[in-house]
């Protein structure tokens, strides 16, 4: 089956669902778009559009030796971009909120597992993520193949451009650390003994997450369908070992804490967020991406349970580095405090 024909379906089958009122790629109508300004071209070509294309022959004209087609581009990516926001900002929000309730501290904890049937829980959680990363998936690769459609009508990079415009400026849906916490949640709760309701999840590519921790590149796998896999490389760039205590600053790039403290040259009990305004992220060099950085709960139970050991290694290091900082703190405070 065709991928237009996979979305259509996709979609219909969301429409009474709790993701119907969001944002999707308008995927059918843009490749109308593409349709129409194909025609005009090959109209063009063939030397009969004079008459019949009097309303769109200027545009056609300037679109055929530049890189951008001003017939297409006005709608096209402007409402890419958009959609693609959108998307992004709801499946965030939709996430944190899930994940909020998967792993809440302290006291929140204790009050909700009381109240809670887990199990059923659990269960119903597990469906939303997983309704949630179809959501994701479609979507990126309605935008994918559009793009691509359009590189080939146009004869163009400008599709290809557009993904690494979208990937330097973090929309890249694929590339959300909510969908690596989404994973993560996806492996702590072994979901494969959860039983799916017959049909619920027929719609969509998703298939499932997988990991391997214990290789030299610890890595979580995506698969989409049978032929389409993502990799999540959970190195920490800084320390290159497994990440631990991770955080994802808001560029996507994810580091230990103490990595990241490090790296922005603040105390690890002052957290990362209260890096100064200038501080850059050590991989794309970017700023103003620790204020509003995220601890990944999720990724960070999973390391915890897949690698207990190391897990545990690394807390006791990260505990030690804490009190030779702190001692380090209140002495200079100390001698601040005296005026030496
Ligand atoms: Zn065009
Ligand atoms: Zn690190
Ligand atoms: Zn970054």
């Amino acid at each position: 089956m065709k991928f237009g024909s996979i979305y259509e379906e996709y979609l219909r089958a969301e429409q009474d669902k709790y993701l119907a009122k969001c944002s999707h790629v308008e995927y059918k109508r843009l490749k109308k778009v593409l349709k129409r300004c194909r025609l005009d071209r090959s109209l063009q070509a063939d030397g009969t559009n004079s008459d019949q294309q009097e309303d769109r022959s200027d545009d056609s004209s300037d679109a055929c030796d530049c890189n951008s087609c001003t017939l297409c581009d006005q709608m096209f990516f402007t409402e890419l971009t958009k959609e693609a926001s959108d998307i992004a900002g709801y499946f965030s929000t939709r996430v944190q909120h899930l994940l909020n309730l998967h792993v809440p501290s302290g006291l929140q904890r204790y009050i909700w597992r009381v109240r809670q049937c887990f199990i059923d829980d659990q269960q119903i959680m597990v469906q939303e993520g997983r309704l949630l990363i179809n959501y994701v998936t479609m979507n990126a690769i309605a935008i994918r193949k559009i793009l691509k459609k359009y590189d080939k009508v146009h004869g163009s990079v400008s599709g290809r451009d557009f993904r690494s415009k979208m990937q330097t400026e973090h929309t890249e849906l694929l590339q959300s650390p909510w969908l690596i916490e989404l994973g993560a949640f996806h492996l702590n709760c072994d979901s494969s003994d959860i039983d799916e309701p017959v049909g619920f999840f027929k719609n969509g590519f998703f298939k499932n997450f997988s990991c391997d921790l214990a290789g030299t590149q610890p890595v979580m796998t995506m698969a989409i369908s049978e032929t389409m896999k993502y990799d999540y490389s959970l190195t920490c760039p800084i320390c290159l070992d497994t990440i631990f205590n991770p955080y994802a600053l808001s560029c996507g790039h994810l580091f230990c804490k103490g990595c990241a403290c490090g790296a922005a040259s603040v105390y690890i009990f002052q957290g990362v967020r209260s890096a100064p305004p200038e501080a850059k992220c050590p991989v794309c060099r970017e700023v103003g991406v620790f204020a509003h950085a995220v601890h990944m709960n999720e990724l960070d139970l999973l390391i915890k349970t897949r690698c207990k050991d190391y897990w545990r290694c690394r807390l006791r290091e990260e505990r030690a580095e804490m009190v030779k900082q702190s001692k380090e703190y209140w002495e200079s405070q100390a001698m601040l405090s005296m005026g030496i």
